[in-house]
């Protein structure tokens, strides 16, 4: 039988350390980490994910200013309310519930998300840190998965990694931290050939797809530890709407561990927001975030950890 890795009672333990270090930050005499959480229109789903972002937020002592727009606000309207909340020395994190109404263009707003209060990890600066190992606020729930994989390696190095799906918020940013963990990995996607022979090859399969129980039991390598990412609603036989994952988590118990859906990553992403809040308020109450990536990159001494020898340098 595979072991099921509890993403519930792992988020909750993520959510206690920042619940402590909020603590010790209010015992310090430190603020409160504030997180704006902006919502636009009024889409059921972003209202029940924006109700629990609140609701969390408040049981580890982040202080939530919620901002509730209407529909029919202008891109200028909503870009000055970010400019402003960029501005309020008291607001930690900006957290923009997509999806936003569609005169607004999300790119554009997410982008005027100053880096270093992007607790979501979407902005360009943070993307490219990422992407050069330089730190910056990592997605949430690509930061759940790494998590979760703690749980069960303790070194990822070598280890046979197959992602699928390569969406900027999940996919890519996941194979990203597991290269950077030293593993080898494999993206794939919609056109991918041959996909379950490259699974059957993993040693870790990171299912992002959005379709319901791709990943079946032949698929899965005896001893490979399976992280199911992908949620996706739909009508049971029961005439009931469930949740399903992107694994056919029955047929993969010859795997060593498995997520479960729902209960496995999906908590982890609300946990991680907590955890980037929280790490942004200490980052800029100390002074050591900066909002600009190409001065931190000059400041490197060593640019070589950053742009290969065959690569061109810019500048170079
Ligand atoms: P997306 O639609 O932006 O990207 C899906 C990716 O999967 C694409 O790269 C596509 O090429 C690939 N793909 C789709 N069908 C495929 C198939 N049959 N075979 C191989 N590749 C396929 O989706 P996303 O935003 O990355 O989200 C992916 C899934 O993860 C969704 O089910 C979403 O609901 C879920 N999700 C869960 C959480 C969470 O907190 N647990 C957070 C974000 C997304």
């Amino acid at each position: 039988m595979a072991a099921i890795i509890d993403g519930r009672a792992v988020a909750r333990a993520v959510e206690q350390e920042a619940k402590e270090q909020v603590d010790a930050m209010v015992a310090a005499g430190l603020p409160r980490p504030g997180l704006a959480v902006v919502l636009v229109g009024n889409d059921p789903a972003s209202e029940v994910y924006v109700g629990r972002k609140l609701k969390k937020s408040e049981e580890v002592g982040i202080r939530s200013i919620e901002h509730r727009l209407p529909a029919e606000t202008t891109q200028d309207d909503l870009l000055a309310l970010i400019a402003q909340l960029n501005a309020d020395p008291e607001v930690h994190g900006i957290l923009v519930q997509v999806p936003l109404p569609e005169h607004i263009d999300t790119g554009n707003v997410l982008r005027a998300i100053a880096p270093s209060k992007d607790v979501d990890g979407f902005h360009p600066v943070n993307v490219g840190r990422l992407n050069t190992g330089t730190g910056g606020i990592v997605p949430c729930t690509p930061l759940g998965v790494m998590k979760l994989l703690d749980t069960v390696f303790d070194d990822l190095t070598g280890k046979n990694a197959v992602v699928i799906g390569k969406s900027n918020i999940v996919g890519k940013p996941i194979a990203l931290l597991l290269l950077e963990r030293e593993a080898t990995v494999t993206v794939t996607h919609i056109y991918t050939e041959n996909l379950a022979d490259l699974a059957r090859q993993a040693d870790i399969i990171i299912a992002a797809a959005g379709a319901p129980e791709l990943v079946k039991g032949y698929w899965v390598k005896p001893g490979a530890v399976v992280i199911d990412v992908g949620i996706t609603r739909i009508k049971g036989e029961d005439g009931k709407t469930k949740l399903v994952g992107d694994v056919a988590f029955d047929q993969v118990q010859h795997a060593k561990a498995v997520t479960p859906v729902p209960g496995g990553v999906g908590p982890m992403t609300i946990a991680c927001l907590l955890s980037n809040t929280v790490q942004a308020a200490r980052a800029q109450l100390a002074g050591t975030s900066t909002d600009s990536f190409a001065v931190e990159l000059d400041q490197l001494p060593d640019r070589s950890m950053i742009f290969s020898e065959t690569e061109a340098q810019p500048g170079a």
